[in-house]
C-alpha cells in the first residue's frame, strides 16, 4: 500500500490517533514507539475499539492485513501523510519557532486571526516530531490559515519539519539560551532556530521579524518578503506599559490600546506579533485587539492568582536563562508593597549550568527582595545569600509558615522542579 492510498483513506476518515485511550470510532490508529510502550500491541485493540485503519511497524503486530498497513517506520510514515495533506491544503502556514514565548504567541496569533478566519492552530503545546505531523493532519479543508508551533532541542530539527508542513509565512520569536546541552550552545541554537528562515528565505517566504531584536534582523537578511514588528522603527509599532501587573500596550494603529491578561514587558513582542500578523491578513485591527485583550494564559504560563490580600505571579511552566531574566526584571519593575521569589533550578544547560545559576544570584542581589527561596537542583552547588530548599514541597510548606500578606510573588522554575505545587 503506498502513502497515496494511506491518503484516500485519511480524506475518508481524517481523525488520527497514537494513543488507544483518546481513540475516537473512525480514527487511523499510529503505532508509534516511546520509550514506555510500543504502539503494535495496541494496533489490533485500536481496530476493535473502531478504528478505521491502523499502521503498524512490526511484522509480528500486521494481523488485519484488510484494516492494517505494514510499513518500516510508521512515524515516518505519519510525517510523509502529513505532508501529503500539506500539499493538498491551498492556504497559507505561519510557523512559529524560538526559545520563549512560542506557545503565548501562537495562542495570541490564532485569537487575533480567528476574529476574521477560520483559523487552525497548534492545540497546546503539540510540537514536537509527532505534534506537528497530527497538528497538519488536524487541519480540515474549510481552514483559512495554519499557525504551527514548532519546539527544537537540536540542529535540523526545524527544518524537517519545515518539509513537512511547508510554512508559507514564519516568526522566530527570539533567540535565548535554553537546551544548551542539546544545541551546542547560543550559536548553536541561533542556527538550529534559523532554519526557518533558510527555509522561507529559499522558498520566496515571509517573516514577521521583532525589530528591536537585532540579532533576528541581521539573520532575516535576504528573505523575499519581511514584516517588521517592535518598539520603533517597524512596520507595526506600539508601546508597551507594563509597570502594573497586567501588560498594557499602545499600538500605533487602529487597534489603539490593549490591556492584556499577560504578565510581564517579556510579553510585549508576542502582542505586537498578534498585531502584525492579523494586520497582514486583513482582519479589521480592532477586532484582533479585542481577541488579544480577552486571551487569558493557561498553564501556569505567567498566570496571576490573587489569593487573599497577595498576588501570584505563577510561571512555573518553564525556566531557562533568558526567561528567567525577563521574568525577573519584570517583577523588579512591579510596584508592590512587598516582593517574594520562589525560584526552582533551571534544567538542561550543560556545562554551564552552574555558571548560569550563578549569574542568576547575581541578578537577583542587584534588587532588593523581601525573601528569595531557590529550590533544588544546581542551587545546591552554588554559594548565594538566600534560603535553600530541596524541592516544591519544601518550599510550599516554606510560604504557608510566612503569612504573607500585601505581597506580589513570583514563582517560577523549569518544568522538572514542578513549581506550581507550592500552592498546593
Ligand atoms: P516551550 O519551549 O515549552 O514550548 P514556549 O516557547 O512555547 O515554551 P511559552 O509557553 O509561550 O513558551 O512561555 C513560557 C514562558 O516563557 C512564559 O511563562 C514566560 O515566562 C516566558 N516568556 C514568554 N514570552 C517570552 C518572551 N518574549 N521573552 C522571554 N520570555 C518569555
Ligand atoms: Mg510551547
Amino acid at each position: 500500500m503506498s502513502i497515496e492510498q494511506l491518503y484516500k483513506i485519511y480524506r475518508q476518515n481524517p481523525g488520527v490517533q497514537t494513543d488507544t485511550r483518546k481513540l475516537r470510532t473512525n480514527d487511523i490508529f499510529f503505532a508509534l514507539k516511546g520509550n514506555n510502550f510500543n504502539g503494535n500491541e495496541f494496533a489490533a485493540k485500536a481496530l476493535e475499539m473502531g478504528a478505521a485503519f491502523a499502521v503498524v511497524d512490526e511484522a509480528a503486530y500486521f494481523t488485519r492485513p484488510d484494516k492494517m498497513m505494514l510499513v518500516d517506520d510508521a512515524l515516518e510514515t505519519l510525517q510523509q501523510l502529513a505532508l501529503e495533506h500539506r500539499k493538498q491544503l491551498n492556504i497559507p502556514v505561519l510557523a512559529i519557532t524560538g526559545t520563549n514565548g512560542k506557545t503565548t504567541t501562537k495562542e495570541l496569533i490564532n485569537a487575533a486571526l480567528s476574529a476574521g478566519l477560520k483559523t487552525y492552530a497548534t492545540e497546546g503545546n503539540l510540537n514536537n516530531h509527532i505534534g506537528v505531523p497530527l497538528t497538519i493532519l488536524s487541519i480540515r479543508p474549510d481552514v483559512e490559515i495554519a499557525v504551527i508551533e514548532m519546539g527544537a532541542n537540536h540542529q535540523l530539527e526545524i527544518a524537517s519539519y519545515c518539509k513537512i508542513a511547508l510554512p508559507t509565512h514564519g516568526i522566530i520569536t527570539n533567540i535565548g539560551k535554553a537546551h544548551l546541552e542539546g544545541f551546542g550552545g547560543e550559536e548553536g541554537v541561533k542556527k538550529a532556530k534559523g532554519e526557518l528562515y533558510d527555509f522561507l528565505r529559499a522558498t520566496n517566504g515571509t517573516v514577521f521579524v521583532c525589530h528591536d531584536y537585532n540579532y533576528l534582523v541581521e539573520m532575516s537578511k535576504g528573505i523575499p518578503h519581511i514584516i517588521t514588528y517592535g518598539n520603533k522603527d517597524a512596520d507595526y509599532t506600539g508601546t508597551p506599559a507594563a509597570d502594573a501587573a497586567f501588560l498594557g500596550v499602545q499600538v500605533n494603529s487602529e487597534a489603539g490600546f490593549i490591556q492584556t491578561q499577560l504578565v510581564g514587558a517579556y510579553n510585549f513582542p508576542n502582542v505586537m506579533a498578534a498585531i502584525a500578523v492579523a494586520s497582514h491578513f486583513k482582519v479589521p485591527p480592532a477586532k484582533a485587539a479585542a481577541a488579544i485583550a480577552a486571551y487569558t494564559p493557561s498553564n501556569n504560563r505567567s498566570q496571576v492568582i490573587r489569593q487573599g490580600s497577595n498576588t501570584i505571579i505563577m510561571d512555573a511552566y518553564n525556566a531557562n536563562p533568558s526567561s528567567m531574566k525577563a521574568a525577573i526584571d519584570n517583577f523588579a519593575g512591579i510596584q508592590a508593597p512587598k516582593k517574594v521569589l520562589l525560584l526552582g533550578a533551571m534544567m538542561e544547560l550543560g556545562a554551564d549550568s552552574i555558571r548560569e545559576h550563578e549569574a542568576l544570584v547575581a541578578m537577583l542581589e542587584r534588587t532588593h527582595w523581601d525573601a528569595v527561596v531557590l529550590v533544588g537542583g544546581d542551587f545546591k552547588k552554588i554559594t548565594h545569600p538566600y534560603i535553600y530548599l530541596e524541592n516544591s514541597a519544601e518550599a510550599g510548606k516554606w510560604l504557608q509558615q510566612q503569612q504573607l500578606q500585601d505581597t506580589y510573588i513570583l514563582i517560577k522554575g523549569s518544568r522538572s522542579t514542578g513549581m506550581e505545587k507550592v500552592l498546593a
